[in-house]
């Protein structure tokens, strides 16, 4: 399988009570326990699944390392429709089959699952994050930091690419309106920027277009539409060899995970002249405060300090870039790599 990179461990969990099946992938643990969400989807087979979770772990471990943190990467799957198949106890399992690896892999939230969820998995576990919070404190649900670092992603994104300060009247086009894609839309909303939004919740839309005076369109139109920004916000894999052709957004600088279908991907994109803000650059806001609540003791403060270090990262990649007449994602792999790989060899010094 090709999305399978020296993984260092990958563990399948059946709980036969709970109808339990779900996969941990630990790709990294070179700078500290991997950390990453878990994921709930009806992946049709389990060889989609394991894909999934190995991108995906492979990705928390870039990000991880890309924000600075004291974590390795990793990330799991529980394979199964989120909107029928949640128990508490099946929750429960999966805190079990995590507490299994001792502390190699911490879990949180992600797509399909969340804060109550997450509560659930705390009952028997303690490597768990993105649980409840007291007002101020560190940590909580992870969306709305993730959403404050893609919005201060696309302004340095525009600053470089547009060279403009602010969001006036720039138009912003956003993929998917769920806990980040809308509260990415009331900070860009508030600074000026025109919305045009999509989702394949009806409810969703309406509300944005009640709050933000987002303009709808269809999920069909939203990644071709003539806007300056758009912001993926949905699932992986939109950016392929079919969308980038119809693509006329100048930036693409969104919350998904695994939003360049493969590597070549970015060629096309910087071909086209488009600007890309490496996915796990831009999204590590919710990473950066699950890791603050997970080490416990820090304030909300600190977490909205930290995310405010991603615009001059993703500047610096941008730089780089230019420079280097290279693609954004391959700087940021290249920078996430070499951190991984100078921490490896200071451990075995
Ligand atoms: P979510 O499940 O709350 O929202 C996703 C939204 O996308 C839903 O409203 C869904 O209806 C919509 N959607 C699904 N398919 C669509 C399509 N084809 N077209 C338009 N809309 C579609 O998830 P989220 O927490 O908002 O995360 C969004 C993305 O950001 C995911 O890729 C996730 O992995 C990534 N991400 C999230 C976080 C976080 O803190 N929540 C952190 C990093 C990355």
């Amino acid at each position: 399988m090709h999305e399978y990179d020296g993984h260092e461990l990958v563990v399948f969990g059946h709980d036969p009570p709970t109808s339990l099946r779900a996969i941990i992938a630990i790709h990294s643990t070179a700078l500290g326990p991997a950390a990453g969400g878990c994921r709930m989807w009806p992946y049709a087979t389990t060889t989609e699944a394991l894909a999934d979770v190995l991108r995906l772990s492979r990705g928390m471990s870039y990000k991880n390392a890309m924000a600075e943190l004291p974590f390795g990467g990793g990330k799991a799957v529980i394979i199964g429709d989120s909107r029928k198949a949640k128990t508490p106890e099946l929750f429960q399992a999966f805190g079990r089959l995590v507490d299994s690896l001792g502390g190699r892999y911490i879990t949180a939230e992600d797509v399909g699952t969340t804060i109550a969820d997450m509560a659930s998995v705390a009952r028997t576990t303690r490597f768990v994050s993105g649980l409840g919070r007291a007002p101020g404190e560190a940590g909580g649900d992870p969306g709305p930091k993730t959403a404050l670092g893609v919005h201060l992603g696309i302004k340095a994104a525009v600053k470089f690419r547009l060279g403009r300060a602010d969001l006036e009247a720039v138009r912003i086009a956003i993929q998917g309106l769920g806990g980040v894609g809308h509260h990415l839309c009331g900070l860009l909303h508030a600074e000026g920027a025109e919305l045009f939004v999509a989702d394949v919740r009806a409810a969703a839309v309406q509300k944005a277009r009640e709050q933000f005076k987002a303009h709808p369109v269809t999920v069909e139109e939203v990644l071709g539409l003539d806007v300056e920004v758009l912001a993926p916000c949905a699932l992986g894999g939109v950016l392929n060899s079919q969308s980038i052709p119809r693509l006329r957004a100048r930036v693409v600088a969104g919350a998904a995970n695994n939003q360049l279908a493969q590597g070549q991907d970015g060629s096309a994109l910087q071909a086209a002249g488009v600007l890309y803000a490496p996915d796990y650059v831009i999204n590590a806001g919710g990473i950066i405060s699950v890791a603050r609540e997970y080490h416990g003791g820090a304030s909300e403060a600190q977490v909205i300090a930290d995310i405010h270090a991603i615009p001059a990262r993703l500047t610096e990649i941008f730089e780089r870039a230019r420079r280097e007449n290279r693609t954004t994602n391959a700087v940021a792999d290249q920078m996430a790599r070499e951190r991984l790989a100078g921490r490896s060899r200071a451990l075995v010094a």
